[in-house]
This record gives structure tokens, C-alpha cells and sequence, in this order.
């Protein structure tokens, strides 16, 4: 799951990306909000963690242009600014909940998976589609009830698969949601987690559509 961290206090941010990579989450760190609009504009996350207090473009205004482009990703508000007004901007500009610091890396990250399962229109925390069950929080993987090992990639390309079960994902989309920014893929590196997927699964749970990417039936 790939998150956005919008912040400009450092140490806080270092703070956030290592608590988040911790919890399984891909994080990217960007430190104003003109560059988190930037980047919103062209990269697609799975949620944001914004500051409303940021250098060149203010939190608020980062949000409102979100909205406006209609991108629909959830958005977690983390910022100092605790009065009810504050809260009440944040939420009517288009933030999904709202955190005030310092906060709890732990609560930070089940809230974010909260966030991510709703978006995907989902409510039970755990995923479950024919004999398979995800569990985000503990990233634990049932097959048939039998628990079923999985490397980190491998868990996430099938928690992106589940929470899109019935939608044809592509190969460009799955790799910009596993792989963390900039990092070199091998051409075929989808294909062998997938492949080790089917082997550690059964057959039919991910199904390819040729020349497009991968689906998995609801
Ligand atoms: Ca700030």
C-alpha cells in the first residue's frame, strides 16, 4: 500500500515514513504542499498523511485541489492545529479523519488501513473472497483455513488484487502500488510473484487478462 506523508518538519517525517514502513506500508515523503500537489497530480497513492501547516501551498488548499480534481483517495489530516475549527476545515475541505500530533505510530496505521478498506468499499477488517482471507493488520494469509506463507511483495500484490476483486487491475497500476518510488523493476518480476501466488494458492485465484495486467473474480 502506497501512502503519500506531506510534511515539513523532518524529524517527523523520517519519524513517519520508518513507523509506516514498519507497519507494511510504502511510504513516500514529500516536505511542502506545491510538491505534494505535484506529485498527487501525476502518482497514485492509497492514502495521503497531510500536514495542514507546510511551506509554498497550505494543507487545506493541497486538499481542496485534490477534491476539485476529483482524485478520490483517502486522506488522513495529521497536523498540530487541534481547535474545533481546524477540525471541522480539514474535514469539509475533503479529509477523511483527522489526527492531531503528537500521534501514535500504531494508531496512525490502523487508522490508515480503516481508511483504505473503506475507500475500497469495504467494512470487515478482513478480506475475504472464496477460500482466501487477508488480514491487513497482522498481514496474515489463509488459504482453505491453512495459513499461507508469503514474502512482503507477494502480500502486498494480493492485498491490492483483493481489495480490487472483480476490476481488472494493470501491470503499471499493481507495480506503482509494491515496488517503492524509483526502484528498478525486472520487465517480468509481476509475473514471478504472481506465479508464486498461484503456486502457494490455487490456479484460479488470479486470473490473467493478456496484454492488460491481472484480475481476481469476486
Ligand atoms: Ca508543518
Amino acid at each position: 500500500m502506497r501512502i503519500l506523508i506531506v510534511e515539513d518538519d523532518p524529524m517527523l517525517g523520517e519519524g513517519l515514513q520508518v513507523g509506516l514502513r514498519q507497519a507494511g506500508f510504502h511510504p513516500e515523503w514529500v516536505r511542502d504542499g506545491e510538491a505534494a500537489w505535484q506529485t498527487l497530480a501525476h502518482e497514485s497513492f492509497n492514502a495521503v498523511v497531510l500536514d495542514l501547516g507546510l511551506p509554498r501551498m497550505d494543507g487545506i488548499e493541497v486538499l481542496r485541489r485534490v477534491r476539485a480534481s476529483e482524485q478520490k483517495m483517502p486522506v488522513l489530516v495529521l497536523t498540530a492545529r487541534d481547535t474545533a475549527q481546524d477540525v471541522i476545515a480539514g474535514l469539509d475541505s475533503g479529509a477523511d479523519d483527522y489526527m492531531i500530533k503528537p500521534c501514535d505510530l500504531g494508531e496512525l496505521a490502523a487508522r490508515l488501513r480503516a481508511l483504505i478498506r473503506r475507500a475500497a468499499g469495504a467494512a470487515a477488517p478482513i478480506i475475504q473472497i472464496g477460500q482466501l482471507s487477508l488480514d491487513p493488520a497482522s498481514r496474515e494469509v489463509r488459504y482453505d483455513t491453512k495459513l499461507v506463507e508469503l514474502s512482503p511483495r507477494e502480500f502486498d500484490l494480493l492485498h491490492e488484487l483483493m481489495l480490487n476483486a472483480g476490476k481488472v487491475l494493470t501491470r503499471a497500476q499493481l507495480e506503482s502500488k509494491i515496488y517503492p518510488w524509483g526502484e528498478e523493476v525486472e520487465s517480468n518480476a509481476l509475473e514471478v510473484h504472481v506465479h508464486h501466488l498461484r503456486k502457494k494458492t490455487a490456479t484460479e485465484v488470479i486470473k490473467t487478462v493478456r496484454g492488460v495486467g491481472y484480475l481476481m473474480p469476486k
